[in-house]
Formats: C-alpha cells, structure tokens, sequence
C-alpha cells in the first residue's frame, strides 16, 4: 500500500473484527480481563500476545503506533503523550552518567532547555555544535559521544541539514542519531531511509493537523524500540490516551493532501513576501533565494507550511508585534502545521527561553516572525498580511 491508503486503511481489520466499524474504535478501558491465572501468567511472560494494562499497549493507541510505523517505513513505533516526552524518553534512555551528547545549535527550543539544563543534571555532557559543517561535527565528538540529536529544516530559520552526510559519519563513528521530522513528515522527507537510526515526532503538529490534541512518537528500528518500550516506556510511563490516539488516527488519514497543500500556500506566501518592500528577508527552503535550496530539493518532495521572515528597518521587536496584532484570518498562536493558520513572534514567545545571547548565536533576530501556513485560501491569507504590513 501507498501512503495515503495506509493511512486510512492499515490495521482497520485487526482492530475491529467483529462490527466491521470502518473507523478505530476507542477503547476506553485501563485494564483487560484474563480467561484465567495461566493466561495471566503467559501475558506477563509474553508466551501470549495481548493486553495486559493501558498504560504498556491500548488497541487504540496501538493501531496509531502500527500506522506511525508505516508512515516512516519505520519497523515499529511508540506513542508517547506529547512530542517532548517522546524526546526525553528517547535521550533518557540511550544516555547515562558520563556519556556525551552533540546536537545541532539550533533545535526546538523545548529540547534546547531539556539538553543544555536537565540532562546535564544526571551526569550527562552536552554540547551543540553547528551540523552544516561536518569538520565542525568531527571536532566535537569525544571518545564518550553516543548520540547526535537533529533537526531539518528547523526551527524558526528553516535551515536544512544534509541528513544522508551526517548519518554517514555518524555510522563511521558508530553513534545513534535522533532526528526530530516534526517539520516535514512524509511525504515530504523520510529520515529513516536517509540512514537516521530513530525519528522523534510531535503529533500536535503535521500529523494531528488539526490544534486538537497533544501527542508524540518515536519511530525506528526493532533493535532499538523493544528495549526502550520494555525497560524504559512502560516505567517512565508517558502513555496517550486512546482519545487523543483516535484524533492522531484521524489526523494522520489526511496527511498527505493536508501538507502538499500547504507547501503549495507557504511557497505563494514566501513568494509575496520576498517581493514586499517592508520585508528584509525570507526563510523558506522552496525559495531559490534560500542557501539551502539545492540540498532541500534533493532531500525533500516538498517545503511545508512553516516559513519565518524578519520585518525591514529599526526597532523590528516592535514591529515584528504590531504585525502579528494586527493579522485577523491568521491567529496569533504557537504550534504549527494545522488547518489554521498560525503566526507568531519568536523572540517573545517560542524563543523567550533562550538569553538574548544564544538567540543572537541562533540567527533569531528581534524582528523575525514565523508563520505557519494552512489551509485557508491563499489569496486570503496574503491579504491579511498585506493589511497588518501596510500599517507597520
Ligand atoms: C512542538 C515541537 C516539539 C514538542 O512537541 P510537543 O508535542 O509540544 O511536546 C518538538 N519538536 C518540534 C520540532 C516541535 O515543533
């Protein structure tokens, strides 16, 4: 099956076999009943597949898990209930005291305060480097190196990274890479086959779509997942609701037409805003002007819905706020990749973590704002930006 049919169809039969329901049931128990004490006993000893407690595997939560799998061409996948507990249970599973963590500079801000503040707290060494350069990788792994933790095209600046170079030296160097897709999930890019050993996810993001739910995921190879299910997922226990799951599912059933869409709409938008007079610059990788353009096409199928751009002349805070007061289709919200448009300003919101220091290392000028392109009709979105930029 392709993508899209997989995401509509993929494990239906399995999960319901009895009505024949064409969507996922929710199941909304906590516990299951065994036949007898045997039975119990083969459960618990895995001699038996089956449930045993929602908080280890839920039909629901699991039919999204199967279907995740699938979207990545991954061999299996936990859900876990936000995209951060998928990037803490990942790093606090691979890392202990005394192992040594790289990453790229600039990464979610969540798991830019999660590396740099709490990992270091149990005995972990951290440091970020910039992953454009592979000489620049080389000369900050250390003998104690174990993972390489990315992002591309990330956040806000929509940098792209060459994903195939940095898991070759990862392999030469025999390290785990951890990659966030949160950004561009297939179609658009497809990590797991460019060499990355395990994909974090947001599912509040592209694949939710729709500013419903919370929820996250981890995607990779057997050899990786089992053991962090069995001795670290079902102890840290950052289960989803089966609730939550069934809106994933639902989500995931529209990915694909929802994102080549708003790629379609953000490249228009790009397009406008890098003729407008009141703009300094754009950042968007389907743009020829973007220095990563070449690299992006070569490893992307499209561009996504998210673009930043910085507002042209002095005092671009301000500026950069009266815009995003003044937009009215657009809202005036965090989060990305819904339905909805969504505009914010990172130096006062996403990105208010960071000192103003490490902002100015990270290239996040005071008057940049990104924004998250829907699904509304393009020619109404770049009105309401005309508008809202025509007073500033
Ligand atoms: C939102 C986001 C996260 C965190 O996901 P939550 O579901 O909010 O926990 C991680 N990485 C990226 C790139 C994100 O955009």
């Amino acid at each position: 099956m392709k993508l899209s049919t997989k995401n509509i169809h993929l494990g239906l039969e399995e999960i319901d076999p009895v009505f024949g329901s064409v969507t996922p049931p929710i199941f909304t128990t906590s516990t299951y009943r065994f036949k007898n004490a045997a039975q119990g006993a083969a459960r618990f000893l895995g001699k038996e597949k089956g449930m045993i407690y929602s908080r280890f595997t839920n039909p629901t939560v699991d039919l999204l898990a199967k279907r995740l799998a699938a979207l990545e061409e991954g061999e299996e996948a936990i859900v876990t209930a936000s995209g951060m507990a998928a990037i803490s249970l990942v790093l606090l599973h691979f890392l202990k005291k005394g192992d040594h963590i790289l990453a790229h500079k600039v990464i979610y801000g969540g798991t830019f305060e999660f590396i740099s503040r709490i990992l270091p707290r149990f005995g972990i060494e951290v440091s970020f480097c910039d992953f454009s350069y592979e000489k620049e990788i080389e000369n900050f792994i250390q003998k104690n190196t174990k993972i390489l933790y990315f992002e591309s095209p990330t956040n806000p600046l929509l940098e792209v990274l060459d994903i195939k170079r940095i898991t070759s030296l990862a392999k030469k160097k025999g390290l785990i890479t951890v990659f966030d897709n949160t950004f561009a999930p297939p179609p658009l890019q497809y990590p797991l086959k460019l060499g990355v050993d395990i994909v974090v996810h947001s599912l509040t993001k592209y694949i939710g779509g729709h500013s419903d739910l919370i929820g996250g995921a981890i995607i990779g190879g057997k050899k990786y997942l089992e053991p962090l299910f069995q001795k670290s997922f079902i102890f840290f226990g950052p289960t989803l609701s089966p609730f939550s799951s069934y809106l994933a599912l639902r989500g995931l059933t529209t990915l694909e037409v929802r994102v080549k869409k708003q790629s379609e709409n953000a490249l228009k938008i790009a397009s406008f805003l890098e003729k407008h007079p009141k703009i300094e610059k754009v950042y968007y990788p389907g743009l020829e002007s973007h220095p990563n353009y070449y690299l992006a096409k070569k490893q992307m199928t499209a561009f996504g819905g998210v673009l930043s751009f910085v507002v042209k002349g002095k005092g671009g805070y301000k500026k950069a706020e009266s815009l995003v007061n003044r937009v009215k289709i657009i809202n005036l919200a965090v989060s990305l990749g819904a339905v909805e448009s969504l505009i914010e300003h990172p130096a006062s919101m996403t990105h208010s973590e960071l000192t103003p220091n490490e902002r100015k290392k990270a290239g996040i000028e005071e008057g940049l704002v990104r924004l998250s392109v829907g699904l509304e009709e393009v020619e109404d979105l770049i009105e309401d930006l005309e508008r809202g930029l025509s007073i500033i």
